[in-house]
């Protein structure tokens, strides 16, 4: 006698930080009840045969922009379906006020409320927020959004300071809608007020902040160099005009503040190697410093030599094929922790233009288990069992979501990709479940597609076909420890 509402049969388990299990899953309600050898389907709700097929715990796509170039709801609803086609079942998306996303600005303390009803009824996915703070106000809510709003994740735009100088156009400065700076004494502040905020809830995880690290000052030179050349802007121009040295000098800025503030900070989408052994470098150099280091899908599966122009244009941007392979090198050994998509879909008309032109960003969730697949287990080697910890587990321990998320263990959310690593499609937006209307991948192959995503024990997508709906998806708030009592 079993009596589980879904049993997974015949897979074999992908079980982060231990390897390949052949094992049978019972779940229950919404929990995984039971991992064993053989579960007996008899007296069972559901069977699901995924018999030579591996099982891998759902992914966390943690860096996402829902409703960046398009109304929240509607975004929300066709890009958390195309992170689940992709067999990602909670998204964690970069929220802030200004320009795009709500157009409003205000206290967290009632745009937080209006987001999250917004979002209600809108994810197929589970979802969380990262939330950044441009004003003194915001800075003083640091608490209040650990503590009741379930955001353990702030962030910090560098690239924004400049807006907000003294010699901004007002343009410029509109579109953040504040009257204050964002300069590095805000940053101090801020960084101030998370690690006294982390100092507090620190034992169920860390309060930390995520920092785009790129120099706005040294882009305002170096891309004028580069834009004074005449001809066609390539990929490898925008490149140039954003230097590596620039991600590498940012990186350096961003760790002494921490390290002065004892801030734990997440490095987020780096680029290039220079990036990454800055990263690596103030890992080492300030070790009671928590620094998590971050890379994206598209860092890792696009280089600037390939013939993409605008639809490739992202910040920090696509860098060279050494770089590409350089990153690999830092996924497999361990530096880099988390992979994520930065999942932000302009449409194409603020697509148009050239690279200095066009809006930044581009979709990629979907692709989340055929780029670590195929280019990290097929061409490197790279152990499915690391692929589970890099886009599941890890994004759960760093961003407060474990063991509720990103754990194969009985009470834990019945989360799951189902993958056969072996079937190779190519990219059409047909197959990528988007609402984006282009794709700097549309056309390649890739093998490791997931055929059926469960989301706390229900099917949300099978072979191609969306079985879940929207609304399905439940706010996560963090760091679960704190917010929900069976995982204290
Ligand atoms: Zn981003």
């Amino acid at each position: 006698m079993s009596n589980y509402d879904v049993v997974i049969k015949g897979g074999s388990l992908v079980v982060p930080f231990f390897g390949i299990q052949k094992s049978d899953i019972g779940i229950r309600g919404e929990k995984i009840a039971a991992i064993d050898r053989d579960i007996p389907a008899a007296n069972c709700g559901t069977v699901i045969d995924a018999s030579n097929r591996y099982v891998f715990p759902g992914a966390i796509d943690s860096h996402f922009h829902v409703g960046i170039y398009r109304p929240l709801k509607d975004d929300a609803q066709s890009e958390s379906t195309s992170a689940a086609s992709g067999g990602v079942t909670t998204i964690l998306s970069y929220f802030r006020t200004g320009k795009d996303y709500l157009n409003k600005i205000g206290p967290y303390k009632e745009i937080l409320p209006e987001l999250l009803e917004l979002s209600s009824s809108s994810f197929l996915t589970d979802y969380g927020y990262h939330i950044a703070c441009f004003t003194e106000e915001h800075i003083r809510e640091v608490e209040w959004l650990v503590k009741e709003g379930g955001v353990s994740t702030l962030k910090y735009y560098m690239f924004y300071k400049l807006l907000t100088l003294a010699g901004a156009t007002p343009e410029a400065q509109n579109y953040l809608m504040i009257d204050n700076t964002v300069d590095f004494s805000f940053l101090y502040k801020f960084m101030k007020e998370v690690s006294r905020v982390n100092q507090l809830y620190n034992q169920y995880g860390n309060i930390s902040l995520s920092v785009h690290c790129e120099n706005p000052e040294v882009i305002r030179g170096t891309q004028a160099e580069v834009q004074a050349n005449p001809g066609d802007v390539l990929l490898k121009d925008y490149s140039d005009a954003r230097p590596p040295w620039q991600e590498e000098l940012a990186i350096n800025e961003t760790a002494i503040m921490a390290k002065h503030t004892n801030c734990p900070v997440n490095l987020l989408h780096l680029s290039s190697r220079l990036a990454v052994e800055a990263g690596k470098d103030v890992s080492h150099r300030y070790p009671d410093i928590d620094f998590l280091l971050e890379a994206t899908l598209h860092h890792l599966g696009l280089s600037n030599d390939m013939d993409l122009a605008q639809s490739a244009k992202v910040n920090p941007p696509i860098r060279s094929r050494q770089d590409v392979d350089y990153l690999w090198q830092s996924v497999i050994d361990g530096t880099i922790k988390t992979v994520a998509s930065d999942h932000a879909c302009p449409t194409s008309e603020k697509k148009q233009g050239d690279l200095w032109t066009s809006m930044p960003g581009f979709g990629g969730t979907s692709l989340m288990f055929p780029i670590l697949i195929s280019e990290g287990y097929h061409k490197r080697g790279l152990p499915l069992h690391r692929i589970a910890e890099i886009c599941s587990a890890n994004p759960a321990i760093y961003h407060n979501l474990h063991p509720k998320k990103g754990a194969v263990m009985v009470g834990s959310d019945a989360d799951f990709a189902i993958v056969d690593i072996d079937a190779e499609k190519e990219v059409t937006l047909e197959n990528l479940h988007t609402a984006q209307e282009f794709s700097p991948e549309l056309g390649m192959k890739f093998k490791g597609w997931p055929e059926c995503t469960l989301l706390r024990g229900k099917v949300i997508f099978e072979k191609g076909e969306l079985t879940g709906h929207p609304g399905q998806g439940e706010y996560i708030k963090r760091p679960v420890k704190l917010h929900y009592p069976e995982f204290s």
